[in-house]
Parts: structure tokens; sequence; C-alpha cells
């Protein structure tokens, strides 16, 4: 080969994007231990201790509660293919990227999409759902996005969870940005399905999407006529692998199961409420800051996603310009716009490791930099004053 291949040595940045975000490095210390057979028993106990502690961050019971192998979208195709099988009615709430993607996926599994769609940086109001379930005359389930990566906004569920039971709808959550970052009780609220991804609030990289299915949802796999249209993401089989049988379906991704493992058991060492808590505190710090800086969150206050927020670029300023002046001169990664956002967002995640005063601080500064360079007055002292008031309240 012509080509000279130089040593790997990405350098260090600063993750506030949509994800993958900062991760630990007993993370990737555990990601890098020795090397195991899938079903050696050592490997066994430590799915065994994955699973216990996933129910804990998914606040459930469910016996079926596994991290399939690959990112979100993974497990955002996993629920969708167990459960729907060509013909069924389904309703899928849109209000951003996430929500289309589950209408996509629902639509390919051959099922009749019922679609309702709230306005992008709203959350779906329940009587919307109400409406399309009483005029569909039921359907086999709800498929919602709890914390809307492309909008910022975080999306209340309990109503919801409610009229789909009074329909016998099974309710199907995206929790991929909210799990270990925002309050999410799998088994209180009537969550019938949910998945997540490892490299957005549980801070470990990205490769395994946690999912969970409860008895009812369990029940509706069991009484397919049809086979799962994907093989390898089959739960009927897979939970045979996860389960007690213990029979070979694909090999587990060894190393990222390490890595989950660890990054599940730091989430324990924090505790979820005061995991919650300080995702609140650091998103609250950084609204202030970026409010007194003239400029404006786009989902409205009440619905706003600690894990995810989503700003508005000023009128005049070139935003991917900011973006690439950040990576640049600060070595901070954040995210711009998605879909109607394209070009006119920016997306600041402070999820798990990447949730701190520091960054906040850091960050305020350095935008307003990137603001000034573009000729936009950003009063940067301001902001931060206002982002430590929040911390020294
Ligand atoms: C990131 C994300 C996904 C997809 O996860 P990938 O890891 O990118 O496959 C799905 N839903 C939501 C809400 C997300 O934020």
């Amino acid at each position: 080969m012509e080509k000279e291949f130089g040593q790997l040595n990405p350098e260090y940045r600063i993750l506030l994007g949509p994800g993958p975000v900062e991760t630990s490095p007993r993370v990737l210390r555990a990601i890098s231990s020795n090397m195991l057979g899938h079903l050696d028993p050592q490997f066994l106990e430590i799915m065994n201790e994955t699973m216990d502690l996933l129910r804990y961050v998914f606040q459930t019971e469910n016996q079926l509660t596994i991290p399939m192998s690959g990112t979100g979208s993974a497990g955002m195709e996993t629920v969708m293919v167990n459960l729907i099988e060509p013909g069924d009615r389904v309703v899928v709430c849109v209000k951003g990227v996430f929500g289309q993607r589950l209408r996509d996926i629902a639509g390919r599994c051959g099922a009749e999409v019922i679609s309702v769609e709230a306005p992008w940086g709203k959350p779906i109001q329940p009587e919307q759902v109400r409406d399309a379930l009483e005029s569909a005359g039921g359907a086999k389930l709800v498929a919602i996005v709890h914390a809307e990566t492309s909008t910022g906004v975080l999306q209340p569920l309990e109503e919801i969870s409610k009229i789909a039971k009074e329909y016998d709808a099974l309710l199907v959550v995206d929790a991929v940005t909210s799990l270990g970052g925002v309050e999410l009780k799998v088994d209180e609220w009537g969550i019938d399905a949910c998945y997540s991804g490892t490299q957005k609030a549980l801070s470990c990289p990205p490769g395994l999407s946690p999912v969970t299915l409860n008895d009812k949802a369990r029940k509706v796999l069991g009484n397919r006529t049809t086979k799962v249209q994907s093989w390898y993401l089959d739960l009927t089989m897979i939970q045979n692998y996860w389960g007690k049988e213990r029979f070979y379906h694909h090999t587990a991704p060894i190393n990222m199961v390490y890595g989950l493992r660890e990054a599940l058991m730091i989430v324990r060492e924090e505790g979820l409420e005061a995991r919650y808590a300080r995702h609140k505190l650091n998103s609250n710090a950084l609204i202030k800051g970026i409010e007194a800086m003239g400029l404006q969150m786009i989902a409205p206050e009440g619905y706003r996603l600690p894990t995810l927020n989503a700003v508005k670029a000023p009128d005049g300023v070139d935003e991917a310009k900011a973006r690439k002046f950040l990576l640049e001169k600060y070595g901070i990664e954040i995210g711009g716009g998605l879909g109607d956002f394209k070009g006119k967002a920016w997306r600041i995640g402070l999820m798990g490791e990447s949730s701190r005063r520091n960054y906040v601080i850091l960050l305020l500064a350095a935008l307003g930099d990137a603001l000034i360079q573009q000729g936009y007055k950003a009063n940067v002292g301001s902001s931060i004053e206002a982002a430590l008031e929040v911390y020294n309240k």
C-alpha cells in the first residue's frame, strides 16, 4: 500500500452534542478488560448483573430487560418489528426526527400507520392521541418519543399512557435521550415496551440498545401468527439467549456489555434522583445563561429537556460556522439543527458525564465568543453571571 497509516490518536474533545457524549475512563477501562467467550460462566454472570442494573435504571421489574446489539435505532427497530405484524393498525406520534423514524419503521413493518403530529418544538397533547384512537376504533399500539432529541422537547407520558390503556393499545416509548438523565418510570407509568441507547445519558460509547418489554407486550409477541421480519432482532429467539436457556443466537458484543455494566454501576452509585437533579441544575444554568445572552430556547418552559437543550440561532448568524469555531478554537462539539431546524438551531447536550458545571460555564463563554466573531453582540459577562446565580442559589 502506498499510504502510510499513522497511530490512531483522536484529539480530545468536549462532547456537548446530541450524543455520543463524554464517557468515564472507568467505562473505557472496563471495555478493555480480558475477553471472555460469550457462553463463559463469568460472562453469563456479567449478563445477569447488566440486566439487573438495567431494571434499576428503567425502574422496572420486567424479566425481559436486555441490551440489544446495535445503537438506539436498533432498539427502536427491535420493539417495532417484534410487536407489529403486517396489517396491524398503529398510532405513531410525530413531533420531530425520531418520531418520523418510528413512523418509517412502522410502515416498513407493514402496519397501517396513523400519525398524530405536533409542530416541531411542541409536545403532543393527550387529547390528540385519544381522538386518533377513537376515530380509528382502537390500535395495537401507540408509539411516542419521550425525549425528542431533534427539538429538545420532553414529552409528558402519564396521561397518554392512561388513554392507551382505555383503548387497550400497548404503549411504546423511545427513551433514548431520557434514560439515566430524566425521570422515567417504566412500571409506574404503564409503559409496555421501552428502548434506549448507551451513548446518550448513560454516558457509554455507542453500540448497545437497552430494551424492556412487560408481560403484556411479551404476550403480544408470543401470539404472533407471522415470524418477526428481522432475524437478527427477533426477541422470540434472543430472549432464550439472555434467559435461562442460554441458547446461542448471535454473539453478544462482549466488551460493550462490560462497558454498559460499568456505566450502569456509575448511575447506581450516583443514584437516580441525584442524577436527575444534576441534569436539571446544569440545564437550568445553561438556559439562564443562554437567555441572558439574548438567545431563545426552542422548547417552551415546562417542556424543556434537561439532557438536550435546543437553542434558536439568531438571525444573521451562521450556525454551522459557529459550531466549526467551537470545535476548532475550543475543542467543543455541539449539534446543529435537524430536519425542520436545519441551519436554524444549536443542540447542546448535557448528558451523563457531559452534564457538568465547568462545561456549562465554558460553553457559555465559547458560544459568546463564536457569536462575537460573527458580529452578534453577546454579553458574555451577564450570561455567565446568570448561570452562576443558578448554581449559587
Ligand atoms: C439518538 C436517538 C435515536 C437513535 O439512536 P442511534 O444510537 O443514533 O441509533 C433514537 N431516538 C432518539 C430520541 C434519539 O435521540
